[in-house]
């Protein structure tokens, strides 16, 4: 095959206006977000965006949705649905926050959270549920709604991302976004939460400020809280870039559109489908169903390493969060711990790569079919 194609960095090359807005902070002494600006400012915008009236900062994604949990009343002795498919991060939280995760399955076309899964999965013990934008597209949040209980979506792969024309952030009584270093909106680290009920941004609040309120002094601490506040210099780096998310989004959807036509003439490698309803998809991942038969029997693992050789680093994805020891096995998972086996992923930078990029992919995928391969396992 051809030199193959020179796939992105990610974070991208850093602009002028965030070394600006670095230096001013910087230059400022006012590094910290009780003392400086730009934390609330940028939360606000944030906020704005996302559809919520509410924004708070955080360290990461992991404590914004520990945040969001307590702040709903989550603790011990209590239980949080979240889906078999997703980073382990989304049940970590709810171990952090004292409750125990119940993996619910996802649906075999989308891979996201199913709600009749979600269903038989909830007892006298569930408190919320956790809807994960898996990808970059929105979770059917209006029938996890349906369930009754307190829906928390982890967007943390989801920033601009819309679900019947309303923005993720806006879908369930509060949201979570990350910032890590791999995330659509990056400062390395980090985190938001954002909501549109007061009450509920002034817990998150208090709970990520040592237990502080608004009205009262520095050792004033009427709650219990910790500090989970984002520096200022992240807000500097976060900041300029919501004017460009939508310009990424709209170079990866031309980058998912590009590949999944160049895949239309792959046997046995297909685009996962994005849930109905999802009116703008982020693409954080293009999930790629893999089936082993049509490549001679190979394993997913030997196929990445045969991609891989052709300079093609696909992504093997999450193994199924039902087979972790703390998690509670809800009702049983055999579609996440099935995709652990027939699920690869492109990632966000690669579809950045512009369309010969991806019509390389799908000529890789040809050339490794072609190629005998290892006999499968039996
Ligand atoms: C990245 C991610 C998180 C955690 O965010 P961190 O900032 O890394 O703590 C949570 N859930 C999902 C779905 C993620 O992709």
């Amino acid at each position: 095959m051809n030199e193959h194609p020179q796939w992105p960095a990610w974070p991208p090359p850093a602009t002028d206006e965030q070394r600006r807005a670095l230096l001013r902070v910087l230059d400022s002494g006012r590094w910290g977000a009780t003392s400086g600006t730009a934390t609330e400012e940028f939360a606000a915008a944030f906020a704005r965006r996302a559809g919520a009236a509410h924004g708070v900062c955080t360290v990461n994604g992991t404590v914004a949705l520990f945040l969001a949990l307590r702040a709903l009343g989550v603790g011990p002795g209590d239980e949080v649905v979240v889906p078999a498919y997703t980073f382990v991060a989304t049940a970590t939280a709810v171990v952090l926050a004292g409750a125990t995760p119940v993996t619910a399955d996802v649906t075999e076309d989308t891979l996201h959270l199913d709600p009749e899964a979600v269903r038989r999965a909830v007892g006298p013990r569930t408190k919320a549920v956790v809807a994960v934008h898996l990808a970059g597209a929105p979770a059917d949040t209006e029938a996890l709604r349906a369930l009754g209980l307190p829906v928390v979506e982890d967007a943390a792969q989801a920033h601009g991302a819309a679900r019947d024309g309303r923005p993720a952030g806006s879908l369930g009584d509060v949201a979570c976004f990350s910032f890590q270093s791999g995330k659509a909106m990056t400062a390395g680290e980090g985190g938001i939460v954002v909501t549109g009920d007061r009450a509920l941004y002034e817990r998150v609040w208090s709970l990520h400020n040592v237990g502080r309120s608004p009205e009262g002094g520095w050792y004033d601490h009427p709650e219990l809280g910790w500090n989970l506040r984002m520096t200022e210099f992240q807000a500097a780096l976060l900041h300029p870039q919501l004017a460009l998310l939508d310009g990424w989004i709209d170079r990866r959807a031309q980058g998912a559109a590009a590949l999944a036509e160049a895949l239309g003439d792959v046997r046995g490698l297909d685009l996962v489908p994005a849930p109905a309803g999802t009116s703008r998809h982020t693409w954080h991942l293009a999930m790629l169903r893999y089936d082993p038969a049509a490549f001679g029997g190979r394993s997913k693992a030997a196929f990445l390493a045969a991609m891989a050789a052709e300079g093609v680093p696909l992504d093997a994805g999450y193994r199924s969060l039902s087979r972790l020891p703390y998690v509670r096995a809800g009702t049983p998972c055999p579609v996440a711990e099935a995709a652990e086996d027939s699920v690869v992923w492109v990632r966000q930078p690669m579809l950045m790569a512009g369309a010969a990029a991806m019509t390389y992919i799908a000529r890789a995928a040809h050339a490794v079919r072609l190629r005998p391969g290892p006999p499968a396992p039996a």
